[in-house]
């Protein structure tokens, strides 16, 4: 390539840059992973799944997976993207928009499917066929130096899952002091908005209480579903999320 053709190149490259400061993915199905990250036009889309809908059975029914990704969550994606458009936001990851979020009657599109789409990519993404057991390494000493052992977290995230009222989420989340802490939030809220938690971090694993994440199999039994939620745990990538909080 001759010098004038390479800078020309290199000139369209920095162009889009300054159009999209956010590294983009263009692919049309992005891994649950990188579904935080904005498309190059600043949407979001629907991450896919990294297993089948069946592939948490018995611990988690096939049909409750489908509706729950397809049909929830691809819904807390439009209306995201929507919200997007309508406040004439583009260019701001996931979490910039969240952590922006005020108490106002004017982002509740915002806040509640922005915090859809965050909190169902977490929480797909924290499961896995092979997962269940404990945490190693600096996860589970990190779990140890707050909670004592991990059965007392366990007790405490699951009573945090138990008793909010409603819909919600509880979750395990790193404080800005690095150490960890449980809590629950209302609705779609989650601890990444800091203008309006009671305590703010950066949620490494969550649990989707609404009853559409477990009525079909197991009504109005939410502690049997919490159970069975840490069977599927991917202690592995909620370590990855510790360390990369
Ligand atoms: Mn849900």
């Amino acid at each position: 390539m001759k010098k004038r053709e390479f800078l020309k190149v290199a000139g369209v490259v920095t162009a889009g840059a300054m159009i999209t400061p956010i590294i983009g993915c263009n692919s049309s199905e992005p891994k649950t992973s990188n579904a935080i990250t904005a498309n190059g036009d600043g949407t979001f889309k629907l991450p896919k799944l990294n297993y089948d809908f069946a592939a948490l059975e018995p611990n988690i029914d096939a049909r409750t997976m489908e509706i729950h990704h397809d049909k929830h969550h691809a819904g807390y994606v439009r209306k995201f993207n929507k919200a997007l458009t309508d406040a004439k936001i583009s260019g701001k990851s996931l979490t910039e928009i969240l952590g922006g979020l005020k108490d106002t009657k004017t982002n509740t599109g915002l806040r509640n499917n922005g915090g859809g789409h965050f909190n169902h990519s977490l929480y797909w993404n924290v499961m896995s066929p092979k997962g269940g057991g404990k945490p190693t390494g600096n996860l589970a000493d990190a779990i140890n130096a707050v909670f004592s052992d991990f059965t007392k977290f366990r007790a405490t995230f699951e009573k945090a899952a138990k008793t909010r009222f409603g819909s919600g989420w509880a979750w395990l989340s790193k404080g800005s002091d690095g150490k960890l802490f449980v809590s629950s939030t209302p609705n779609q809220d989650n601890p990444l908005m800091k203008n309006l938690v009671e305590k703010s971090g950066t949620p490494i694993l969550g649990i989707d209480v609404w009853e559409h994440a477990y009525y079909l199999k197991h009504q109005n039994k939410r502690g049997d579903y919490i159970g069975n939620f840490f069977n599927v745990i991917d202690w592995d990538k909620v370590a990855e999320n510790f360390k990369n909080a």
